[in-house]
């Protein structure tokens, strides 16, 4: 697992939770994540706490990949038209 929260008994440093946007305290227990913050342990209940990666959309995937299912391609022309001349 890429995430590594830790379970701090006492915050030292005060921040709003990630889930519920309140704010924790200074001597709060939370979880910590290093570089994205803090988060109350009853906010991350119920899963693991929210891992904030976003994936950027994907043209790829997103297109149907059926669209074009009926038409040839060119490859398809070119042979078959060398094909025709070869008669
Ligand atoms: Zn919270």
């Amino acid at each position: 697992m890429a995430d590594n929260w830790i379970l701090l008994g006492s915050v030292r440093y005060p921040a709003e939770c990630l889930k519920c946007k309140k704010m924790i305290h200074r001597g709060d227990t939370a979880q910590w994540l290093k570089g994205i913050g803090l988060l109350h342990p009853r906010c991350s209940l119920g899963s693991k706490p929210i891992s904030y990666v976003t994936y950027p959309k994907n043209a790829a995937s997103d297109k149907n990949p059926f669209e074009n299912i009926l038409e040839h391609t060119s490859t398809y022309y070119t042979a078959k038209e060398w094909r025709v001349s070869r008669d």
